[in-house]
């Protein structure tokens, strides 16, 4: 077995952990030496990973021992942020939260989270936010990169949860990519995939992705679409699968609805109108289906390529067609993983730190919401339920306009990450807007903050988090976190205590202390709901492997698959979401889903495929996709501060196509300026993968790391001031994949 390791010298001892740069969330054990992190080793005995870890894995961790880390409160005063000490700055966040309630109410308080923090950080902050103050105001940064992987399973299986687990890569056939480059997003499951790829009887591997990655050279067939769409790919391959009879017709009587509107849909895309949509060979649309029809366990991997499209949800969906048409579910190597981006993203959805109410409650059925209020022992109506909570970038909007007053943005950095910053970053600005930011470093984001918390990072606290197949790890404390930084949680804990936050009885509303005490309530709160953690136990989880959800009485090891008994949480008691109409977004009320009668069945949904709201044209003739990079994470906040991953990345670049450069004049290297309606950038140039007509930048660069002569005002390079403040109707993700801009050399 192989061990990945990499220490900067002697390791004393070594404790136990997991990656948080991905959400393959690869177990590890992290090296300490006079208190401080020195390395990471992978943990052979887990599942996930076996031991082996990739770059951001193995150099991410010096990201704790930056020197800039934030080690103070910081409280703008005459303009400048300035070292405070905690007493003040809480203070003074609990001071304005409190006058804005008073004056405002509870709706002029919004919390905009990450990906990134524990189960017990999270559902702590749920608690806060929607049974203390009851705000609806809360989302996390999970919006950006998983919010579709969320609702697709919602409108497909009644609730989120991952049908598959990572291991099924040993199992299939077949591995249909959509929108994924594993190469890049998810180095470990990609070594996985290669085992199996360069090994004896090879699975067949599909990818649909406007660019020829990493994974498109290793398919068998590559249909590099173009951006936007998606959904008629997908519906051309459903549409061959139904016409050449490669469908599980008793499955699809036993355990779905929706089939016959779904025939419908799909009818006229045949190869030809595929071809002449997504800018491929019809052949290789019948060589893709062929493949899938012959599939005798058939693994789909879906990410950003759909999530981050318009029609992001449908797309998703239109993936879980395929597999369901072939009744590939349930089943070792058969099913799908809707992955998610960020490590602990999985947790924003299951804590209710993401536009859902914790442990998968369905906002619009009062028992369940009334399940919540038992538990927290709060009246009912405290807990906003009167719609949907509220996304991101109505939260933003919302801030716009001023009805949000404060906003407290927790290890995230969206002056970096949302759309169109030059907005992003007037909204921040504001005078009326009361900013808090918590965060180990003064990101792009911090820097417009009124009040700073320096928070503990991975590593400096104890916790649990959950990866893309619903595997939990325990991440122990390894050291001290620098300074007067603490963790998220405490920082919860203090707000709750200054707010003076209450139960019915008049009891603190937060009744733990510690983070075992929080997962053992959170525990109590899955108890019964798909995600049931009841099973599991801080104790269980030291010392071996990490453990699938659900893990209860019946399935006291974990649970590998869903969904093996084909019969789905799609009854109207127990789902998690009555669904959406795919085009419109229209929510369905309780009594149309119960219309729909799909009582444990999973549902096929279809939808017409239409043009993106803005697409390449004569003034900006190029399509502009936005990605990830195997050497960063995120806004590089921690990675940028990784010696190793910083020089392997360390500024951004355009990725164009060859003849485009060429018909342009364009060499390897060239300065280019990129321009959208919305804004521009100038980056050197990469000759590579993406299709003709389509530029490829990646996200993660802003200016924290920058000369004065660089920013939005000097030599602009962050991909999202080009990005447009527009969203996919169904799960609020927006839109990165489809902005026009014209492209020219300037050096
Ligand atoms: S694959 Fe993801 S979780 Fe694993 S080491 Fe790499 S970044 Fe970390």
């Amino acid at each position: 077995m192989r061990i990945d390791e990499y220490t900067d010298g002697p390791v004393e001892r070594w404790v136990q952990s997991a990656c948080v740069l991905c959400s393959h969330g690869c177990a590890l054990d992290i090296g300490v030496r006079d208190g401080k992190i020195v390395g990471v080793r992978g943990r052979g005995v887990d599942r996930v990973n076996h031991g082996r870890l990739g770059p951001k894995g193995l150099y991410g961790w010096q990201a704790n021992n930056a020197a800039d880390r934030l080690t103070r409160p910081l409280v703008r005063r005459d303009g400048e942020l300035r070292e405070a000490s905690w007493e003040e700055a809480m203070d003074l966040v609990a001071e304005r939260s409190r006058e804005l309630l008073a004056t405002k109410g509870s709706g002029s308080l919004g919390f905009y989270t990450t990906g990134q923090l524990f189960i017990e950080d999270y559902y702590t902050l749920a608690l806060v936010a929607r049974g203390g103050i009851g705000t609806n105001h809360l989302d996390g940064n999970t919006r950006l990169c998983t919010a579709t992987a969320g609702q697709a399973l919602k409108e497909t299986f009644g609730c989120d949860g991952q049908p598959s687990g990572v291991h099924d890569i040993e199992f299939c056939d077949t591995i249909l990519h959509v929108g994924i480059n594993t190469a890049e997003t998810q180095t470990v499951l990609w070594m996985h995939e290669l085992d199996r790829l360069r090994g004896p009887d090879p699975p067949r591997s599909i990818v649909i992705d406007p660019r020829r990655t990493q994974s498109a050279r290793e398919s068998q067939v590559h249909l590099a679409i173009k951006p936007g769409t998606n959904l008629a790919a997908l519906n051309g391959i459903a549409q061959q699968l139904i016409e050449n009879g490669w469908i599980d017709r008793e499955f699809l009587d036993m355990h779905t609805i929706g089939f016959d509107a779904l025939e419908q849909t799909v009818s006229s895309y045949t190869p030809e109108r595929v071809a002449g949509i997504c800018g491929v060979a019809a052949a290789d649309v019948r060589r893709a289906a062929g493949i899938i029809g012959e599939a005798e366990s058939l693994l789909t991997f879906v990410l950003q390529g759909v999530y981050q499209s318009h029609q992001a949800t449908a797309s998703a969906c239109a993936a879980n067609n395929v597999n369901l048409l072939r009744g590939m579910i349930g089943k070792p190597g058969a099913g799908i993983l809707q992955m998610n981006g960020q490590p602990t993203a999985q947790n924003t959805r299951e804590t209710g730190c993401n536009g859902d109410l914790p442990g998968f409650r369905n906002w619009q059925n009062d028992a369940h919401v009334a399940e919540l209020a038992q538990l927290w022992n709060v009246d009912l109506l405290q807990i906003p339920h009167w719609g949907p909570p509220t996304h991101a970038m109505e939260m933003f909007r919302y801030a716009e306009l001023g009805s949000i007053g404060f906003l407290w943005i927790i290890g995230t950095n969206p002056a970096v990450s949302l759309p169109e910053l030059h907005r992003i970053r007037s909204i921040l600005e504001q005078e009326r807007l009361f900013v808090v930011v918590s965060d180990a470093f003064l990101s792009e984001t911090a820097r417009l903050a009124d009040v700073v918390l320096p928070a503990a990072l991975w590593g400096e606290k104890l916790g649990t988090f959950t990866n893309t197949d619903r595997t939990v790890h325990l991440s122990e404390k390894a050291v001290e976190p620098p300074g007067e930084a603490r963790p998220d949680m405490e920082i919860f804990l203090d707000y709750a205590q200054r707010l003076g936050l209450q139960d019915k009885d008049g009891q603190p509303l937060v009744k733990w202390s510690t983070p075992e005490q929080a997962f053992e309530a959170f525990k109590q709160m899955t108890k019964g709901r798909p995600c049931d953690y009841t099973g599991l136990t801080y104790e269980q989880l030291r010392g071996g492997s990490g453990i699938q959800w659900p893990c209860n009485e019946e399935a006291p090891d974990g649970t590998e698959r869903l969904y093996t008994d084909h019969v789905f949480p799609t009854g109207p008691d127990i789902c998690e979401d009555y669904g959406h109409e795919l085009a419109s977004g229209a929510t369905f009320t309780q009594t149309e889903f119960k219309a729909l009668n799909p009582q444990g069945r999973a549902i096929l949904k279809a939808a017409e495929w239409t043009e993106p709201h803005e697409w390449a044209r004569e003034d900006y003739p190029f399509t502009l996709a936005t990605g990830r990079t195997v050497y960063h994470f995120h806004t590089r906040t921690k990675t940028g501060r990784a010696p190793e991953l910083q020089a392997a990345a360390p500024d951004p670049w355009a990725e164009l196509n060859a003849a485009d450069a060429e018909r342009l004049g364009i060499a390897e290297g060239d300065f280019v300026r990129l321009e959208s309606p919305r804004g521009a950038i100038e980056v050197p140039a990469r000759l590579s993968g993406p299709r003709e007509g389509v530029v490829f930048v990646p996200f993660h660069y802003g200016y924290w790391d920058v000369g004065d002569n660089a920013g939005p005002n000097g030599r602009p390079r962050a991909a999202n001031e080009l990005t447009m403040t527009i969203w996919d109707p169904v799960s609020k993700q927006p839109i990165y994949k489809t902005s026009a801009v014209r492209v020219e050399k300037v050096g």
